[in-house]
């Protein structure tokens, strides 16, 4: 099936192989701190869906060293990395503590591009600011938690941020030299298919560059857990789950890039669905079925 993965893209772009490195930043989330809301999207675990970042205690350039050494076996000499800020929502920080950690990445020797991800309600002024001078140094990308455009669901997932929010963090983050990559996740409760894929629409015509997928995920401790074993979520099975990607594929705009198909749930706290957790037998299957 003919779609433009990232794998392809970042060939074309930095002609080698690139790997992005999981970073955390020492910040929270609105969502958290009571400042929007508290105990956060129903999905997110404490971790603040960076369950394979590294420990914000270490330095930002251990950070890296420490996740390129783990990559170690499976990349060459000439691999490029993205330092991938990926924890809880880094742009909810002091300006300066962000500009800093982002310098630094940028310097690292094996870092060839920087990815933050956040929410669009928490990129004020200052904060594009230091969007804009990292984007002059080298490639920035940005990852916006959307989920969902429908703000019916987006108060069942106590996502607090209102959806018009994110046309408008769509065209500042293109004005300050981002690329926009947009995380939808299939399986929401109360969402039929035509609802995902309204959602993967309003994401296309407000402008983004990428999307990465997800199905919804039950970790354990999370607000999710409770409404699984209350019967008001029921886990996508792989099947269908995929059925729902290849019609979010059919709709993307060709200069869409596929970032991820589907994600994968830290095992040690996954509930559902468990196939999600088979990495190899899912991967296997994206081959067979997407030929990517
Ligand atoms: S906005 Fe992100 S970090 Fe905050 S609660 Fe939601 S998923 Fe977690």
């Amino acid at each position: 099936m003919k779609y433009r993965s990232a794998n392809t893209y970042f060939r074309e772009r930095f002609r080698r192989k690139v790997y992005k490195v999981g970073l955390s930043l020492d910040v929270t989330c609105p969502n958290r701190d009571g400042s929007k809301g508290e105990g956060g999207c129903i999905f997110c675990s404490a971790e603040g869906s960076g369950d394979f970042a590294s420990s914000c205690c270490l330095k930002v350039t251990d950070q890296i060293d420490m996740a390129v050494d783990k990559l170690s076996g499976k990349t060459g000499a000439d691999t490029a990395y993205i330092a991938y800020f990926q924890s809880f929502t880094s742009t909810y920080c002091d300006p300066s503590y962000l500009r800093q950690a982002l310098l630094e990445a940028s310097k690292h020797p094996k870092i060839c591009a920087l990815s933050v991800a956040t929410r669009p309600d928490c990129l004020p002024e200052e904060i594009l600011e230091v969007l804009r001078e990292a984007s002059d140094r080298m490639p920035l990308f940005v990852e916006l938690g959307l989920q969902t455009s429908s703000d019916v669901t987006a108060e069942l997932i106590n996502r607090c941020y209102k959806t018009e929010l994110y046309d408008k963090a769509v065209s500042d983050l293109h004005e300050a030299g981002a690329e926009v990559i947009t995380h939808i996740i299939f399986g929401l409760p109360g969402e039929s298919t035509g609802d995902m894929l309204d959602t993967v629409r309003y994401a296309c015509e407000q402008g983004t560059d990428g999307v990465k997928f997800t199905c919804l995920y039950i970790l354990k401790g999370t607000k999710a857990e409770k409404k699984w074993h209350d019967g008001l979520i029921r886990p996508l099975q792989m099947d269908e789950y995929f059925d729902i990607v290849e019609e979010a594929l059919n709709i993307l705009p060709e200069n869409v890039i596929v970032h991820r198909l589907t994600g994968d749930g830290p095992k040690r706290i996954l509930l559902a669905p468990l196939w999600t957790a088979d990495k190899r037998s899912v991967v296997n299957y994206i081959n067979r079925r997407f030929g990517h």
